[in-house]
């Protein structure tokens, strides 16, 4: 396994990392032989988030005995002091840890939420607050859109940013964010590799990916297998072969017309208030059989759905690579209602 240095935080950390949504869909003990693979693999990086359902409680209850072995990383998308407090209490409790070594800011996706974070009082100050208590060691950032997130690195505040880049999320704009954060010491964390688990075959996605400066990617990881597969793509070789190459253009020339970036551009236009971008990211995840349950469950605890949709088009001319929402949504509520 290859290590990189997570940006000015000097931390080493494997440049597989796990990322922890999948979990959820795992009972305790195969969330145990999973975990426990993943650090036999070297991966010394663990990243969860509050809002990933019962994640944080497995990885406690599997692996906190083995904490010394593992940098270990969660989010919190609340704002308030007093909720940020709560969740973190939470996340302590659940992670069986008395420190987090990276505490992130989640889902930041506008600017206007990244002034609010920012801002006096804002939930950076009180991320600060558990810094200086010695219960978080570093704080970072995360989103989905490179614009954001590039204004956010170049507050200076952040030790590490935390975005989606794929074969697929390849745009000039990540690729800038990348650049920025390698230049001015900031870890760079590779969220959403494998698109949902559609981009395949992995080992070549996660390649491609560990090509650029980025410090540490983080696929989800349902099973032994695939830990070792993503474990395989850390070795070390970052260039792909033609094959590889070949491979993946394959499979991303048949997503582009219908893959969801999750950019939320749409988000704000629907009157429905629909989470477009998570129903499509269900459905997407959804196209892999092993997925299909959990997407169903998942989207079962979601408040509105797609069937809300009255076909009003207002998020259509917000979506920049032209999907077919209205068509995608109704697909969605039909696989997964
Ligand atoms: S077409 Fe459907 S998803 Fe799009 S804005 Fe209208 S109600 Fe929302
Ligand atoms: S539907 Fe289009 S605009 Fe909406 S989140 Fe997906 S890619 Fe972005």
């Amino acid at each position: 396994m290859e290590y990189r240095t997570l940006g000015r935080t000097g931390i080493r950390t494997s440049c597989i990392g796990f990322g922890g949504i999948p979990l959820t869909g795992l009972n305790g003990e195969e969330a145990l032989g999973v975990l426990t693979a993943a650090l036999s693999s070297g991966i010394n990086f663990i990243d969860t988030a509050r809002g990933y359902k019962e994640s944080e409680e497995l990885i406690g209850r599997s692996i906190a005995d083995r904490r010394d072995e593992y940098c270990l990383a969660t989010k919190t998308k609340v704002r308030g002091k007093d909720s940020i407090l709560t969740e973190f209490e939470t996340s302590v409790a659940k992670l069986k840890t008395d420190v987090i070594d990276l505490y992130q800011i989640h889902y930041v996706n506008t600017k206007e939420d990244l002034q609010g974070v920012l801002a006096p009082g804002g939930a950076l100050s009180v991320f600060r607050r558990l810094q200086r208590e010695g219960t978080v060691r570093y704080v970072g950032i995360t989103g989905h859109n490179p614009a954001v997130l590039k204004a956010a690195a170049e507050t200076g505040e952040f030790d590490t940013v935390q975005g989606a880049f794929s074969y697929i999320e390849k745009g000039e704009e990540v690729i800038r964010l990348i650049r920025y954060c390698k230049e001015n010491g900031i870890g760079f964390i590779a969220q959403k590799p494998l698109a949902g688990g559609a981009l395949l075959p992995a080992e070549a996605a996660l390649r491609f990916i560990l090509g650029h400066p980025v410090s540490v990617v983080i696929p989800g990881m349902l099973s032994v297998e695939q830990v070792e597969e993503n474990s395989r793509a850390g070795d070390g070789r970052v260039t792909l072969t033609a094959r590889e190459e070949e491979a993946l253009e394959a499979v991303a020339s048949g997503l582009g017309s219908r893959f969801c970036r999750r950019c939320y551009y749409c988000q704000p236009a629907c009157p429905q208030n629909i989470r477009v971008g998570v129903i499509l990211e269900f459905l997407g995840k959804a196209e892999r059989p092993e997925n299909l349950s959990l997407m169903r469950r998942w989207y079962a605890g979601m408040p509105i759905k797609a069937s809300e949709c009255t076909e009003c088009g207002l998020c259509l001319p917000e979506c920049p690579y032209e999907l077919p929402i209205v068509e995608m949504l109704k697909e969605a509520h039909e696989l997964l209602g």
